[in-house]
């Protein structure tokens, strides 16, 4: 059983594919972390992420073994992933993992942007989990514990742009894919009704 979990930045899909992943008893994986790891490397190198040889060697020499580093969650190693995420031998360069990952028996649930239309275009089921800007930003503020409302929407905003405008496997919900507006829900009636969803009820 495979389930693609694809939406804009802080919709709640990571809460939504992890509850599905313990419900189903599936791996999980969180896509983004993989462009976020190719932004960190490159930051740390002290390179742009705009530019693409160093996004791409970032990319071919990934080992996704730090997924649990602190700094991947900030919303500066978002920005340099979404940026990366923009070039298309990056995408390809982590195309295989994740069909790889998929393919684990006895299935997995991967949350990202092109999970349902690149990724896994034949999962079992496609879930689209999207949100209003502003609540999305209110969110994102919690979490980071950041002050300014208008520097967290603006940066949710211009990540949106960057991923649903770019060319390669843009920000998309699949022709199939059911989608859930999570802007008036509880995290819990989410979860829920993801589950309803995936069990094809
Ligand atoms: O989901 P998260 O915010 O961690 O993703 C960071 C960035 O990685 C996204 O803004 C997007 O540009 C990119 N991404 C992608 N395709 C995926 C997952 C993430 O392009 N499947």
């Amino acid at each position: 059983m495979i389930i693609a979990v694809d939406g804009p930045a802080a919709a709640g899909k990571g809460t939504i594919a992890r509850a599905l992943a313990r419900h189903f008893g599936l791996h999980f994986l969180d896509t983004g972390s993989l462009y976020r790891m190719v932004g960190l490397a490159v930051l740390r190198a002290g390179g742009d992420p705009h530019d693409s040889a160093a996004a791409i060697s970032a990319a071919r020499g990934l080992r996704p073994d730090s997924f649990h580093d602190a700094e991947l969650r900030s919303e500066a190693v978002g920005a340099a992933a979404s940026i990366v995420a923009v070039i298309p031998e990056v995408r390809a360069a982590l195309l295989d993992f994740q069909r790889q990952f998929a393919q684990k028996p006895p299935g997995a649930v991967l949350d990202g942007r092109d999970i349902g239309t690149v990724v896994c275009p034949a999962a079992d089921v496609k879930l689209f989990i999207t949100a209003s800007a502003e609540v999305r930003a209110l969110r994102r503020q919690k979490e980071l514990g950041a002050s300014d409302f208008k520097t967290v929407l603006a940066e949710i905003k211009a990540r949106d742009l960057r991923d649903s405008q770019r060319a390669t496997a843009p920000l998309v919900a699949a022709e199939d894919a059911v989608v859930i507006d999570t802007s008036d829900m509880e995290v819990g009636a989410a979860v829920a009704e993801a589950i309803r969803i995936a069990d094809g009820g």
